[in-house]
């Protein structure tokens, strides 16, 4: 996307597959030109890539793991000086894991890595980000969160935890920004067809689900899409369910 002759820059973490693949995917045919973060799977951020290429848009990768500030602060300050005077106009903080099991026997890594790369990584990377955002006087911010931050979900005490408090933040960051023009909102899926939930049961599952079935990574990339352009400017510290009446 070229406006007044500067091309606008959408970030998306985790990039390379699901949710935020179809995002990456999306944001692209919106015009924007999206550059994919992944943190290891080179195979699948190369697809992405040449997908994106292929329809005619505008993308680059850019690897790093968000649960490290270093490798945030590196791959930021890199990918500035390679495209002197461009700023991201749209970031989108998808990368997420979850490491589930009841709480009391949880391991002590599963809690930190949840932390790390669910929630810290907002904070690291945004606080970049959102510099030049605050200078321009306009930008979007779109946390991927999840049900699971909104309603609770046993087995789930870390990932529930760093969700709910990604939508703290989300609500707290909207006020700090809103004069600036910058919004800032929360998307919280239920449960999505992705090699997230490729594990699960889902024939049992989509039984707690009004709907009756998981939703498409693309259904969660045209909320996005929506929540990024400028008829949604007046839509700021929000927490959007796309769960299929879960919630
Ligand atoms: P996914 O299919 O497992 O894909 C995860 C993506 O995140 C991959 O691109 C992966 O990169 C990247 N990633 C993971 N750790 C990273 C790190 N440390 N640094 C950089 N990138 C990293 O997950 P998904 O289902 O699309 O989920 C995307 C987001 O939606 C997550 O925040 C998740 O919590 C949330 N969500 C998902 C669901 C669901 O049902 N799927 C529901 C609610 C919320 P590599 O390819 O390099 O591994």
């Amino acid at each position: 996307m070229v406006v007044n002759n500067k091309v606008r820059y959408a970030l998306v973490t985790g990039g390379s597959r699901g949710i935020g693949r179809a995002i990456a995917e999306r944001l692209a045919r919106d015009g924007y030109s999206v550059v994919i973060n992944y943190k290891s799977n080179d195979t699948a951020a190369q697809e992405v890539l040449q997908k994106i290429l292929q329809e005619g848009g505008q993308a680059e990768l850019l690897k790093f793991d968000v649960t490290s500030p270093t490798a945030i602060q590196e791959a930021y300050t890199s990918w500035c000086a390679a495209h002197e005077g461009a700023h991201f106009d749209v970031l989108i903080n998808n990368a997420g894991i979850r490491r589930d099991g009841l709480m009391v026997f949880m391991e002590d890594q599963d809690w930190a890595d949840v932390m790390r790369t669910n929630l810290d990584s907002f904070f690291y990377l945004t606080k970049l980000v959102v510099n030049p955002m605050i200078r321009a006087r306009r930008g979007r911010i779109v946390n991927i969160t999840s049900i699971s931050g909104v309603t609770g979900l046993p087995g789930q005490v870390n990932y529930s935890s760093a969700k709910a408090a990604l939508i703290g933040a989300t609500k707290a960051l909207s006020k700090e920004l809103a004069a600036r023009k910058i919004t800032v909102n929360a998307v919280a899926p239920g449960f999505i067809a992705t090699d997230m939930t490729a594990e699960l049961d889902e024939s049992e599952l989509k039984k707690t689900i009004p709907m009756g079935r998981f939703g498409q990574p693309e259904e969660v990339a045209a909320l996005v899409s929506f929540l990024v352009s400028d008829e949604a400017a007046y839509i700021t510290g929000q927490t959007i369910n796309i769960a299929g009446g879960i919630g």
